[in-house]
């Protein structure tokens, strides 16, 4: 799999708070969900879009925990993540995804954009968007597609992911 993730990390070194990880920031503040774009959240794991989309409705399944490698987490919380990716990919055919890439860059070298939070993407894919994607590539999505896009993912998640 191609490295699916690089460059959040810049636009969260402009708005971050402290020197705190961020993922571990969007964890805590629950009261900023819609500012973060967290469309599900429960006791193990939340779920956010990613705010430069490999696709549109690229998001991600991330613990709680500060952790950055699948073993570091206990089975019943790493099935529990695996449960909602699972979830996650029904959600993303509801949304009209025609395939899916899934997965996850365990640490830097593995390609992580925030190495030390792990972090589990699912990127929707559609029948010949290569040329789309060439395009947006590593590009933010702006304004109202975004946004829409956060509130169709919102709204499918409490049907799929409950
Ligand atoms: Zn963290």
């Amino acid at each position: 799999m191609d490295i699916l993730y690089a460059p959040m990390r810049s636009h969260y070194l402009k708005h971050g708070v402290s020197g705190e990880c961020v993922f571990c920031e969007i964890s805590k503040e629950a009261h900023k969900d819609e500012e973060h774009y967290v469309f599900y959240r429960d006791e193990v794991c939340f779920g956010v879009m990613n705010l430069y989309p490999y696709t549109p409705g690229h998001l991600m399944f991330i613990p709680h925990m500060h952790i950055d490698s699948p073993h570091l987490l206990n089975l019943e919380q790493w099935s529990h993540l695996a449960k909602l990716t699972r979830k996650g990919c029904e959600m993303l055919y509801a949304f009209g995804a025609q395939g899916i890439n899934s997965g996850i860059n365990i640490r830097s070298a593995g390609g992580a954009g925030i190495p030390e939070h792990l972090h589990w993407h699912l990127v929707p894919r559609f029948e010949r968007d290569t040329n789309f994607m060439t395009s947006i590539a590593q590009t933010r999505i702006y304004g109202c597609e975004f946004v829409e896009i956060f509130n169709k993912i919102q709204q499918l998640s409490k049907e799929f992911l409950r």
